[in-house]
């Protein structure tokens, strides 16, 4: 590593491939780990509680957040989701890079208390080709992919405040981008 950067941030509208192109990078940087969020959506088939996320009640998630338990969380899709200040903690002491994938909102919060956190969106080719997505998906009602579409809209007005832009429409080549920008080594951003 040229730097000494450990902390970065992902984010990207549903659709955007986002996780995908983390799974491409983690491939090639084994000691990067993943914060685990807390959620209150529902389980989806292959999704495993305590490694996607830590699925919990509305009831059990507000009292973590009396309990001031979150860095950031917001309500998102009508759900709630959030980073616990205990993730941190726990890949830190395991000195790990660690990433989290979130949305904007909580993003741009992290990165007001992590100024040192650097910031990546992922940008889709189109909007036509995220609405193609998140409908292949087959995991949404049509209202939920018109919510998702219209909120995938809005936080792309948010990118430029992010440190870097990467497009995918070439998985591979957004996977060097954002690996380069892991490493330090990253030449030009397409931002
Ligand atoms: P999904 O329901 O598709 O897993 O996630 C919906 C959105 O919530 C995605 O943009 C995902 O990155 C975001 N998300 C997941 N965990 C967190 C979190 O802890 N905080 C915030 N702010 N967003 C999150």
């Amino acid at each position: 590593m040229k730097n000494q950067r450990n902390l970065f941030v992902i984010s990207g509208p549903s659709g955007s491939g986002k996780n995908t192109v983390y799974d491409g990078v983690r491939a090639r940087i084994p000691e990067i780990a993943q914060t685990v969020s807390a959620t209150t959506r529902a389980i989806r088939d292959g999704e495993i509680d305590g490694v996607d996320y830590y699925f919990m009640s509305v009831e059990e998630f507000q009292r973590k957040i009396k309990e001031d338990a979150f860095i950031e969380y917001v309500n998102y899709g009508h759900n709630y989701y959030g980073t616990l200040k205990s993730e941190i903690t726990r890949l830190t002491e395991m000195g790990k890079i660690i990433v989290l994938i979130i949305e904007v909102n909580g993003a741009l919060r992290f990165k007001e208390l992590y100024p040192d956190a650097e910031t990546i969106f992922i940008i889709p080719p189109s909007v036509e080709e995220l609405r193609h997505r998140i409908v292949g998906r087959g995991q949404n009602t049509a209202e939920e992919t018109e919510n998702r579409l219209q909120i995938a809209i809005d936080e792309m007005e948010n990118m430029d405040k992010y440190d870097h832009c990467v497009i995918n429409d070439d998985l591979n080549q957004c996977i060097e981008e954002v690996y380069h920008i892991i490493k330090g080594d990253d030449q030009n951003d397409q931002y």
